[in-house]
């Protein structure tokens, strides 16, 4: 791949940044902070944090960036009602249904599963928000899919006019919310002349990574992803991402194909299954928190940076001189239930 110059760089970002629809919720640049203490522990290459965890919008988060762009996609449709659904710990539910309270609509949240025993973290900010919430009562996470469909569906025979969001939020609009991070991204790394060789992050359900597929595919810029997946297995979430990517240079008039092939996910951290803590995933956000004072996620970003140390023990990143971890946020479930998996 040939390195575009910034000026082309600059020009290309000017004409996507023009393409994507995006009501402001979060306060961008997120700040970009080289982390010496946490490298001087651990060896590597040098590591600068994204501080994505620090977009204050409704407790904040990556989720914050696809939303900015699904609100105003939403708002020009004339919806008056946010139709999405996920886990009762997932962020992305929570910062919809702060969303939908910003532009002045309802929002209705599909959870699988039964209605919890408890009432903490992501979840008790999602009610406190008002989100009408739903149980599947199907621990099968695909069935909260349908339900988004038909409680749709039934809305709209109401009269409500509503905008569905898929699980996790993982859809091309969204996408694009993610492509404008990179483009952020990449103006505070010329400023600050920060030259990264990868970039490393978290993987759910997908849409993150495809965003960061699409925006250094777009610019051209020579920053590997490193990707550690948190729920399912590399194959399968390989084939979602190459989807959203290209469905997303799609909206923006890019007739780019991605493969699988395109898609590298490094598996072997999700632990006993998605949400549920690891000790790796402790381990990591114990180190950071101590070394640098910074608090990682139990789900996500705790998981990620247990992939990263490990890959650092490994030497899978010797090539590398300088990597940026995106801090996608995800603390408020590190405050739901009792916290044993800390003792
Ligand atoms: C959702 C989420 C991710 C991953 O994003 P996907 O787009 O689902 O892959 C990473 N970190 C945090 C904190 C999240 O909430």
């Amino acid at each position: 791949m040939s390195k575009k110059t910034r000026r082309a760089q600059a020009s290309i970002s000017a004409d996507i940044i023009q393409r994507i629809p995006r009501v402001a919720l979060g306060e961008f640049p997120t700040s970009l902070i080289v982390a010496n203490k946490l490298q001087k522990k651990i060896g590597g290459p040098e590591i600068w944090l994204k501080r994505d965890d620090l977009i204050s919008f409704g407790l904040g988060g990556n989720k914050v960036r696809g939303l900015e762009v699904m609100l105003a996609d939403a708002l020009a449709k004339g919806a008056d009602t946010l139709v999405t659904g996920a886990g009762i710990q997932s962020n992305h539910v929570r910062a919809t249904a702060a969303a939908a309270v910003y532009a002045g609509m309802h929002c209705t949240a599909v959870y699988w599963g039964e209605p919890p025993l408890n009432n903490d973290g992501n979840y008790r900010v999602t009610q406190m928000l008002g989100a009408e919430c739903e149980f599947t009562r199907d621990n099968d996470r695909a069935s909260v899919d349908t339900f988004i469909v038909n409680i749709a569906n039934k809305l709209n025979g109401q009269g409500r006019r509503t905008y569905q969001i898929p699980r996790g939020g993982a859809c091309a609009m969204g996408v694009l919310g993610h492509v404008l991070a990179v483009i952020e991204m990449n103006k505070q790394c010329n400023k600050l002349g920060c030259e990264p060789d990868a970039i490393v992050l978290a993987l759910g359900s997908g849409g993150t990574y495809a965003g960061w597929l699409l925006g250094i595919k777009l610019l051209e810029l020579p920053w590997k992803l490193e990707a550690y997946s948190v729920s399912r297995e590399p194959k399968e979430v390989s084939y979602q991402v190459a989807k959203l990517a290209t469905e997303a240079a799609e909206l923006l008039g890019y007739d780019l194909k991605f493969k699988m092939e395109d898609v590298l996910v490094q598996g072997g951290f999700i632990g006993d299954g998605y949400g549920l803590p690891s000790i790796e995933g402790k381990q990591a956000i114990e180190l950071l928190a101590r070394t640098e004072g910074i608090l990682l996620d139990p789900t996500y970003t705790g998981k990620a940076m247990a992939g990263y140390l490990d890959g650092v023990k490994r030497d899978e990143f010797k090539d590398y001189s300088k990597v940026i971890f995106i801090h996608t946020g995800g603390e408020p479930a590190f405050f739901a239930g009792d916290g044993h998996w800390l003792q």
